[in-house]
């Protein structure tokens, strides 16, 4: 499955599944503009172990996902780069946990704008250059929570539901050309954002870290495990080759059988 000199964007890729992705993209010869929150010398680590693989090159490009300018600066510094977008993975996300009633307006707005809208900016400025070459794929990192609920969550699973809606439409707008746009539903990931929530449990309950952890993943998905961040890069190589030309508007639930139930 290369993607041998094929131009990606992978919105927040310093860290968990938005950098196991990039690491296959680029183990696949794609070069990759990554974005994130990060010091400059975490940005350069970073970059010399992506580009220590020997194979498609990254550059990193500094973006607020939440702020459209910033936006419109991360698509454009890539199709200067490269001189092409072919594969944009709408990977940043955050998650804040609390009640509706106590659910802070602002981390509200900070999540839709970051979880949802973002990706409908990059997605209708990416688009005319992927026309440019006749190829596009637009990977939506979604949730098990674009599927169900969970209590305390209200921003998070509106955004995920939101963004499943904004990947049919696209797929749909984008039918009769060699354009797709799906969503990958993940489980549970151990990455700094569940992270958090497994020390909110040790802070609550006096849990270990593996006891905390073990609850939280095996509260939801019967496999008791976490998913692999790999899985789920593997998930984005698959519907970004051109295996998947057909794949249209469709998610791929990667989630240890959450949502079976
Ligand atoms: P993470 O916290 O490890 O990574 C988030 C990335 O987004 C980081 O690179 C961070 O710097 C970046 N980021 C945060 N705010 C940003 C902003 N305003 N602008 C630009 N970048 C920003 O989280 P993760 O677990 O790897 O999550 C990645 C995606 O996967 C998210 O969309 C998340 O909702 C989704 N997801 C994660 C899990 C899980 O269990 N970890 C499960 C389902 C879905």
């Amino acid at each position: 499955m290369s993607h041998f000199g094929k131009v990606g964007i992978v919105t927040g890729s310093t860290s968990g599944i938005g950098l196991a992705i990039t690491k296959a993209l680029i183990k696949e010869h794609a070069h990759v503009v990554i974005n994130g929150f990060a010091t400059h010398q975490e940005v350069d680590a970073l970059l010399a172990e992506l580009n220590g693989l020997g194979k498609g090159k990254a550059v990193y490009c500094q973006a607020d996902l939440t702020q459209v300018g910033d936006i419109e600066k991360l698509i454009h510094f890539a199709h200067d780069t490269f001189g092409r977008v072919d594969i944009v993975v709408n990977n940043a996300g955050m998650q804040h946990v609390a009640p509706i009633t106590e659910f802070s307006p602002q981390k509200w707005d900070q999540i839709i704008a970051l979880n949802l809208s973002a990706a409908f900016h990059t997605s209708r400025l990416a688009l005319p250059l992927m026309r440019e070459n006749h190829f596009g794929r637009i990977i939506n990192i979604a949730s098990t929570h674009g599927l169900v609920a969970s209590e305390g969550k209200a921003a998070y699973v509106a955004s995920k539901h939101g963004i499943l809606g904004l990947t049919k439409v696209i797929a749909l707008e984008t039918a009769l050309e060699n354009i797709t746009c799906n969503a990958v539903c993940p489980g549970f990931v151990l990455t700094p954002l569940v992270e958090a929530q497994v020390r909110d449990k040790m802070t609550k309950t006096g849990m270990t870290f593996d006891e905390a952890s073990k609850s939280l993943v095996s509260d939801k998905q019967p496999s008791q495990c976490f998913v692999p961040v790999e899985e789920i890069a593997a998930a984005c190589l698959y519907l970004a080759s051109d295996h998947a030309s057909q794949v249209r508007g469709a998610h791929l639930v990667v989630d240890g059988g959450w949502t079976i139930q």
